[in-house]
């Protein structure tokens, strides 16, 4: 199973990310932690990265798509599963992501949306700032991630939606729920993904299952 994920900051990328690749055994590409750990380590990577990393800036397109072209020829090499988390946040990432799985065979088989809205966003990383203190975690730098999402990110969604990779889910509930939706939409899809090409498919919205099944709250504490 070939995912990449495409969400605003708070939404559960990571969480997500790293249920779906223990389920499906693949590995977890998030060049959000590639880049930390740059930083952490004081390579002369992580010292040029460090300043766009902490105001929540977007790093410079050459430096993620390295990170990316290594990655996945690495996983070429080991059966070619793969969840990339935090890949491609523009569309010129969008796009370039495509050819690199083109050369490699490995295009995604699935554009997972994570949706939520700002609010909810501002409160989970306001939490998160508090408990694990991430550089960008503060007022200021969040609130201008979340208008690089609206801006550079989110008509990537689209883009998705027209090639029929795209699967949305509602992010909004908790991590558990969202985790049990996004495995079983995946089970179901990847019996077919090997078969079906991709001008056959068509995008999946999943946000309204909850309301289907009588989920009225989407307040987990009401
Ligand atoms: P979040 O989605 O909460 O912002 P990430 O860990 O995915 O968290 O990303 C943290 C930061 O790493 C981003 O604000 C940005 O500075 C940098 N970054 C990660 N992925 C990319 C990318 N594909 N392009 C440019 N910058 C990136």
């Amino acid at each position: 199973m070939r995912v990449l994920m495409v969400a605003p900051p708070g939404a559960g990328k990571g969480t997500q990310g790293a249920v779906i690749a223990t389920h499906f055994g693949i590995p977890h590409i998030a060049t959000g932690d590639l880049l930390r750990d740059h930083v952490a380590r004081r390579t002369a990577l992580g010292r040029a990265v460090q300043a766009h990393l902490d105001k929540g800036e977007l790093v410079p397109d050459e430096i993620v798509l390295d990170m990316v072209q290594e990655a996945l020829t690495a996983v070429a090499a080991t059966g070619g599963g793969y969840v990339l988390d935090g890949v491609p946040r523009n569309m010129a990432q969008a796009r370039a992501t495509y050819q690199i799985g083109l050369e490699l065979g490995m295009t995604a088989d699935v554009a997972l949306h994570l949706k939520a809205d700002d609010r909810e966003l501002k409160r989970r990383l306001l939490a998160r700032a508090a408990l694990e203190g991430r550089s960008d975690d503060t007022e200021e730098a969040i609130e201008h991630r979340l208008r690089l999402y609206h801006e550079l990110t989110h008509p990537i969604v689209a883009w998705y939606g027209e090639r029929g990779i795209l699967v949305t889910v509602d992010a909004m509930r908790p991590a558990d729920q969202v985790g049990r939706e996004i495995l079983a939409a995946l089970e179901v899809m990847s019996s077919f993904v090997d078969h079906v090409p991709e001008q056959s498919r068509r995008a999946v919205d999943l946000t309204g299952l909850g309301a289907a099944f009588g989920e009225m709250t989407t307040d987990p504490s009401r």
